[in-house]
């Protein structure tokens, strides 16, 4: 007989889909995968491809030269997090000898917490944060939460706090 989980069949936005899209078609997948090393700095073990942030990536030849396009979307309007990706992302290309790099960023359509798979979801809960449509305890499985406070470590998180095993916990806001 066949889980629950596996006959869950997820569906995914038309957004997510296009990006998956121009991943797979792209004539420059070796610098897709360059850039999965690239992590949210505020959650070190999420690629900037997971979290939906990396758009595209295109790279142009120019009279023997070649430059490389890099698009983003920010998880949160103004988030700090920012100007850090798009320095990390300059600097892991600039390692595998990509010199001339520039970072675009795309407002639109705006970045959505909708654009996270279910093992992206997995991945935060693994972490200890509740995903977005969960605010259940990443800890101990418990339901009995409460919000303790709408801003944790970061905008982007509110905070709660386990009733059952008494643990505060992150929650990733979902937008
Ligand atoms: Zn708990």
């Amino acid at each position: 007989m066949l889980s629950a989980a596996s006959n869950c069949i997820e569906l995914m936005p038309q957004a997510r889909f296009e990006m998956n899209q121009r991943r797979a078609q792209s004539n420059a997948a070796h610098l897709w995968d360059l850039l999965d090393a690239v992590t949210d700095p505020e959650i070190p073990v999420m690629s900037i491809w997971e979290l939906g942030v990396l758009q595209d990536v295109c790279i142009t030849h120019n009279q023997g030269s070649q430059a490389v396009t890099v698009v983003i979307t920010p998880t949160y309007s103004g988030c700090p997090a920012l100007s850090v990706m798009s320095q990390d992302i300059i600097s892991a290309l600039a390692k595998a000898g990509y010199e001339n790099v520039c970072v675009e960023i795309r407002l639109a359509p705006a970045w959505t917490t909708d654009w996270l798979s279910g093992a992206t979801k997995n991945k935060l809960r693994n972490y200890g944060i509740a995903p977005p449509d969960s605010t259940t305890c990443p800890q101990c499985g418990s339901e009995c939460t409460k919000l303790i406070s709408e801003f944790a470590s970061t905008a982007c998180k509110s905070l709660y706090r386990c009733l059952a095993c008494q643990e505060p916990f992150d929650h990733f806001k979902s937008i």
